[in-house]
Parts: structure tokens; C-alpha cells; sequence
């Protein structure tokens, strides 16, 4: 084994250690979390800045765009950017509940509809 091949072996093995893999998953949320970071993944899976983001976030005045709540700033979990899956569109910020809803919709305006019509129906 060459110097440089036990340099890499030694490498793999830190990465595959457990305290590897904890530092690995804290320096990269510490990345996600910082303004770099940020605009990486906004570019990168929205296509828009981190300007554009947060124009968004205050032209929805910090609020999500379905149900009003508040969006918790602090956790991100609860800021979702929502997109058109069809066409990559980003349609605004929502928080996780009506995301996820959205998402066991399918995104499907007459299911959506329905369940409104279901609810409404059985008050
Ligand atoms: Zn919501």
C-alpha cells in the first residue's frame, strides 16, 4: 500500500466511524444553515436566490400562505418552499402541516376540492 493509498484508507475508516459521521452531519448542517448554504440549496432546488426568499417570506408577511400560521423562523422544518412539480415553479412558503398536505393530495386541485366539498358537507 502506497503512502497516499493510507492516507485515503485512514480517511474512509474517520468517515465511517460514528464520531465521523456525527461531525460530518453537524458540519453539514451547520453549511445548510449558514447564508452560503442557504443559497446554495434555494438556487440549486428552487432556482431562486436567497433575496428572492426572502422577499417572498415578507410578502407573505412571515406567514404561511395556506392556513396564516406563522412560520417558526427558527426551525426550518417548519419553512417549506413549495414548487410546482410539473413545472418547477415556486408557488410560496408554506409550513410543514399544509406541504405535507398538499403533498398526500397529490397536488390535485378536485381532490383537494373534495375534501373541502367532504368537510363543508358533513359540518
Ligand atoms: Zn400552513
Amino acid at each position: 500500500m502506497t503512502k497516499e493509498e493510507k492516507i485515503q484508507a485512514s480517511k474512509k475508516k474517520w468517515r465511517e466511524s460514528e464520531r465521523g459521521k456525527e461531525l460530518n452531519r453537524q458540519g453539514q448542517k451547520r453549511w445548510r444553515e449558514s447564508e452560503k448554504g442557504k443559497t446554495y440549496v434555494l438556487q440549486r432546488k428552487y432556482g431562486i436566490s436567497l433575496v428572492e426568499y426572502n422577499k417572498l417570506l415578507l410578502l407573505q408577511n412571515y406567514r404561511c400562505k395556506i392556513c396564516n400560521r406563522e412560520l417558526n423562523l427558527k426551525n426550518p422544518h417548519d419553512i417549506h418552499v413549495d414548487h410546482n412539480c410539473v413545472t418547477g415553479n415556486v408557488r410560496g412558503i408554506l409550513c410543514q402541516r399544509c406541504n405535507m398536505a398538499l403533498g398526500l393530495f397529490d397536488d390535485d386541485i378536485q381532490k383537494i376540492l373534495n375534501a373541502a366539498r367532504y368537510v363543508e358537507d358533513t359540518k
